[in-house]
């Protein structure tokens, strides 16, 4: 037997037994005569005690970091406790070791707060598991997947496994591709969803599947995005979007309930996406603060159901003047902030990842007056109006910002954004969730003047749209008004769940009729025998007495890292990619060699 108990096991409660545990060496440390080693496993550390006979073995067999140690020895209690380790009280007096296998010198430390830097830390990612930090975090990852598990088997939900290698499913990136050496010329796409496998089987009678599934998507890997990662993919059969929103509330509250320990009683707030766009300028809002954005000036026909703007324009401020759009945010606390600090501002909003050319600003000084950065133009009670429109108190600094609107608009919830983590108001152990609604169902391609799905092409329009789409055409004749079309309008029965910021989760009701999913490809661009090559085994099924249907998927690594407080998928991946979308560990992607190119019918050209 290699080992009686773990590492972390042992309690002063054993005190006298005689027990044998295998581990890691973390650390030796040699006190005269005698030695303590910390042996490590994954579920702690207990320290070991060799005395003065062991000792001369240990000088002719010397152990180092990492080594695997086997050792059998007497529970004893400590004289120097260590409140911090939860076998801190004990220490084990050694009467035998054997070095099970030896290691080299790590390349970095295996503690929390190791010296090795991320590049180093992924080429060894084998190592860097060990680290407790990040054990930790897979630890999560493997709760936040029983929990789910777990809930979905008790409402009835059945975990289907949909292949791999498939024909393209479009979600907005491109296709991994796989060469199929039994069919020369010919290639697999990897799902980069289940989606419309979870159709199929909804046409199939399985009326609740899910999966925990891997997805694979070609996509420029700005920010934190990984080539492959997985969702927690859901569909159910007879059911309207309010049956889907409560089932999946359920789920993220076991989730909450089960591996954070926290009871989110709270109503979960319902947002549409006009008012998330009007109100923080983004699709997946963070309302853990206020801060709602004041529309000062913005273009009727992006929110043609909005009033018209507060404030007069003709103030000969030609910054204002001239913006289509004009938004604000307030900063609570903020006015005294110097010349230097709107400086700083002011070089934020013009770096180019947020493209604006200027800032402006009011400061609501805590005696009631106000300065602006553009007194010239503007008398004191315009400035009020302004301040009053942003909700700004007494104390607070308003920024504005001027611009075309999409652009400003994006810019503005950047800068609130920003501004909120300055200001330590997007606290990572506070959670918010929002569903946001009502989607467009179609954004505007300007490359190849034609729609696009927002979702994707199985989502249904709501109910009180499909009229609209059945009954317009889709073409669209002044590219510059596209957004007077009627399809423009058109809104999407989808939701997505949002958790500070972050969209965790998607789905919507899906489309089940035959004509109406022909009428959505039609839209989209696609001739009849496109379709039909495309998705003819879809349109195909939809025959044989498909049922309503709908269904969401969440992203399991980011729901994983949020609940970790982390910002970063890569820490709850077990071997993650870096940005470049490469395993520094495997050296992957890489050249295959000349004989299976050959079988599979490649040749590669210059690149
Ligand atoms: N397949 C969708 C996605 O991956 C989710 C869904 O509509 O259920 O975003």
């Amino acid at each position: 037997m290699y080992r009686t108990h773990t590492c972390g096991e042992l309690r002063i409660s054993q005190t006298g037994n005689q027990v044998t545990l295998a581990g890691w060496v973390q650390t030796v440390r040699k006190f005269g005569a005698i030695t303590f080693v910390d042996l490590r496993d994954r579920y702690g550390i207990t320290q070991l005690l060799f005395g003065e006979e062991l000792n001369k073995l240990l000088e002719e067999n010397p152990l180092g970091r990492e080594y695997v140690l086997q050792v059998t020895g007497v529970v004893t209690e400590r004289s120097n406790k260590n409140p911090q380790l939860p076998t801190g009280d004990i220490e084990i007096t050694v009467k035998e070791f054997s070095i099970l296998n030896k290691s080299v010198t790590p390349p970095f430390t295996i503690q929390d707060d190791t010296d090795g830097g991320e590049d180093l830390r992924m080429k060894y990612r084998y190592l860097d598991l060990r680290r407790n930090a990040v054990k930790k975090n897979l630890e999560l990852r493997y709760a936040v997947n029983r929990s789910a598990r777990n809930y979905l088997h008790e409402k009835g939900f059945m975990d289907i496994e949909t292949p791999f290698l498939i024909k393209s499913t479009p979600e907005g990136a491109r296709d991994f591709v796989v060469p199929s050496r039994m069919n020369p010329g010919e290639f697999y796409a990897l799902p980069q969803s289940p989606q419309t496998f979870k159709q199929l089987l909804m046409v199939s009678g399985y009326d609740r599947y899910y999966q925990v599934v891997r997805c694979f998507r070609d996509e420029d890997l700005r920010a934190d995005r990984q080539p492959e990662f997985t969702q927690i993919d859901c569909e159910m059969c007879f059911v309207e979007q309010e049956d889907i929103l409560e089932m999946f509330e359920g789920l993220i509250r076991q989730i909450f309930k089960e591996v954070k320990g926290i009871d989110y009683t709270a109503a979960i707030e319902r947002m549409s996406w006009e008012d998330a766009m009007w109100q923080y300028g983004n699709d997946k809002p963070d309302i853990r603060f206020g801060m709602k954005i004041a529309n000062l000036k913005f273009p009727g026909y992006v929110f043609p159901e909005k009033s018209a703007p507060l404030v007069s324009w003709h103030s000969g401020f030609k910054v204002f003047d001239d913006a289509e759009t004009v938004v604000a945010v307030a900063v609570p606390g903020c006015s005294e902030y110097s010349r230097k600090q709107t400086d700083e501002l002011t070089d934020w909003v013009k770096r180019p990842q947020i493209g604006m050319l200027g800032l402006a600003f009011i400061k609501c000084l805590p005696d009631g007056s106000f300065k602006s950065s553009f007194d010239k133009f503007f008398p004191e009670d315009k400035l009020k109006v302004i301040a009053d429109a942003a909700n700004a108190k007494a104390g607070d600094l308003v920024l504005i910002l001027a611009g075309p609107e999409e652009r400003t608009r994006k810019a503005i919830s950047e800068l609130r954004l920003e501004m909120g983590k300055r200001l330590g108001l997007r606290k990572a152990d506070e959670f918010k969730l929002l569903w946001v609604l009502d989607f467009p169902l179609f954004e505007y391609d300007a490359e190849e003047n034609r729609w696009v799905a927002r979702h994707h092409p199985f989502t249904s329009p709501r109910p009180d749209d499909i009229q609209t789409m059945i009954g317009q055409s889709p073409v669209i004749g002044n590219a510059d008004k596209y957004l007077e079309h009627p399809y423009a309008r058109i809104k999407a029965n989808a939701y997505d769940m949002v958790l500070n910021g972050n969209e965790i989760g998607g789905g919507s009701i899906r489309i089940y009729q035959r004509n109406l999913q022909e009428k959505m490809f039609a839209a989209l661009g696609m001739s009849p025998e496109e379709a039909l090559r495309k998705f003819g085994f879809l349109l195909g099924a939809f025959e044989y007495g498909a049922p309503p249907h709908g269904g969401i998927a969440f992203g399991f690594d980011r729901l994983c890292a949020i609940l970790g407080g982390s910002e970063s998928i890569r820490d709850f991946i077990a071997f993650p990619k870096n940005n470049s979308g490469r395993d520094v560990m495997l050296d992957a992607p890489s050249a295959i060699d000349a004989k299976q190119l050959e079988e599979l019918g490649l040749v590669i050209g210059d690149l």
